[in-house]
């Protein structure tokens, strides 16, 4: 394949333009020195899990950045936000102490307490009714709380509104314990016509505080597996150093949990140890959108764009989601700076911040109109896995563009063929409300937000289902071979289009 490429490079190099021969340089490099897996390796490897909040966040901005730099690049750094108060993870374990011990499985939102090093204590469940909690409000103190409700991946809910809701279903629980303990004074009397008792209204850890205030260790839910530890909002935005969450909140792989409740219905002696280190620092923190800008020699004030977003999800490693879009942009960045390109129209190479909060980086982008939106040409967007990038499908009126700029991309691999289409049917509305992914705010505003139909042509069974948001998105998860050549996609097209004389047509895109 090498071979090939350089031949092809040195009979076709005499009498090409300019333009041809940038585009030879990028496929050149993009296939004999390909750097997509080294900065995913960075990001996913050596700073780990970018949640916003925490310093890895604020750590890799200040990466990217660099390497931008590094490439000659100017770079936009671009404030989108803040959060009140940071918090960091380091490692976390856990074991069963007993003679049939185990490591356990677990994960725990990084915005929840950590532990004081290893921290060891008895296993109690839950009590659900006051009576039950004045029993065993002695033993609360240092013990772990196995937890009825099963995990949802949040946190346990511990905003002062939750326990107005907890406060709430307690009274009524009162009211209903009073009303059946009538009622089995009734049916100790009445044996043959017996009453029903009430049911009692469920809430997730109705005795939360009074728990935390009498010092348990943390509570554990069971959870499925693979782990999935979300973002709460309301829970992490609001922290203040003052009013710090407390008490640990743990998601154990259910198996494991099942085992342990069974030897705590057993009243078996055991202890459960663990050790997280969740840590706190003062905010605010803000993030930031991080742009390598690639100026345009003709048309300065035109653009084309590409993007993936910085930060990512808790408990992986943020390799897939989107690792992936952010090292695939970076290194489209890389093989146009490092191969002397000169676009006639600016290229901005696009790290979004805070796309799992909401979208927020590429949102602030869009709202604060910091480019004119009716100059970009395109917005192309990555944050669909690992796949490769193997074709568009465009509106008529971009064809004829598409199908030019892509020509050179079928000569790269032959397992990788690219096709331009036509899309089908009548034009959609434009999309009212955002979701998805960083493209989502340029579209509602009408910016073209094609992007590159990605797929597993080689059959690696890649399932982002089974990754995204999850304990394994982790870098054993990326697909080299497809992220490399949809760098070198990237870059081509990227290329292609800011050299157009015109910005790609609208015509047809959306619905009028
Ligand atoms: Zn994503």
């Amino acid at each position: 394949m090498y071979m090939l490429t350089v031949l092809a490079a040195i009979s076709f190099s005499f009498g090409l333009s300019a333009q041809d021969k940038t585009v030879r340089k990028i496929i050149e490099t993009g296939t004999t020195d390909n750097r997509t897996m080294v900065h995913a390796d960075h990001l996913a490897n050596v700073i780990g899990g970018r949640i916003v909040g925490s310093a890895a966040l604020t750590e890799a901005e200040a990466w990217v950045k660099e390497q931008f730099e590094s490439w000659g690049l100017e770079v936009l750094v671009q404030e989108a936000g803040t959060i009140n108060v940071g918090f960091n993870r380091g490692p976390w374990s856990g074991r069963m102490l007993s003679e049939d011990g185990m490591m356990l499985h677990f994960g725990t939102p990084s915005y929840t307490a950590g532990t004081h090093g290893k921290q060891a204590g008895p296993v109690l469940l839950e009590p659900k009714t006051r009576r039950e909690f004045d029993r065993m409000k002695g033993l609360l103190k240092g013990a772990w709380i196995l937890v009825d409700t099963e995990s949802n991946g949040m946190a346990i809910d511990a905003t002062a509104k939750a326990n107005e809701e907890r406060a709430k279903v307690l009274a009524k629980n009162e009211e209903i314990d009073r009303q059946n303990n009538e009622i089995r004074r009734w049916n100790y009397e009445h044996r043959d016509e017996p009453k029903e008792l009430l049911e009692y209204e469920k809430a997730t850890v109705p005795f939360y505080q009074e728990m935390v205030d009498a010092g348990v260790a943390g509570f554990i839910r069971s959870a499925k597996v693979p782990l999935q530890v979300m973002y709460d909002r309301p829970n992490c935005y609001n922290l203040t150093m003052e009013t710090l969450p407390k008490a640990c909140d743990i998601l154990l792989d259910e198996a494991q949990f099942k085992i342990i409740r069974e030897k705590v219905l057993r009243k078996d002696i055991f202890q459960l140890e663990f050790d997280i280190r969740n840590h706190f620092y003062r905010g605010p923190v803000p993030y930031h959108n991080v742009i390598g800008i690639l100026r345009g020699s003709k048309y300065p004030k035109e653009y084309v764009l590409a993007g993936g977003h910085l930060d990512s999800y808790d408990c992986g490693t943020g390799a897939v989601d989107d690792g992936n879009g952010t090292s695939v942009t970076m290194e489209a960045a890389r093989l146009l700076a490092t191969s002397g390109a000169k676009p006639k129209r600016t290229i901005l190479f696009c790290i979004w911040t805070a796309e799992e909060f909401g979208l927020l980086g590429s949102k602030h982008f869009v709202e604060s109109k910091t480019v004119p939106l009716d100059k970009i040409s395109n917005y192309f967007n990555r944050d669909g896995g690992p796949l490769c990038a193997m074709g568009v499908s465009v509106p008529e009126a971009m064809y004829d563009d598409f199908v030019e700029v892509c020509k050179p991309l079928n000569g790269i691999r032959s397992d990788f063929p690219f096709t331009v289409e036509k899309r089908q049917g009548p034009p959609q509305p434009r999309p009212t409300r955002a979701g998805g992914s960083d493209h989502a705010y340029f579209a509602m505003n009408g910016v073209p937000t094609i992007s590159f139909r990605e797929q597993d042509p080689l059959g690696y069974n890649f399932e982002y289902r089974e990754i995204w948001h999850t304990e394994r998105d982790i870098y054993n998860k990326l697909i080299p071979e497809y992220m490399e050549h949809s760098a070198v996609v990237t870059a081509v097209v990227l290329y292609g289009l800011a050299n157009l004389d015109h910005l790609l047509s609208r015509e047809g895109l959306y619905k009028e």
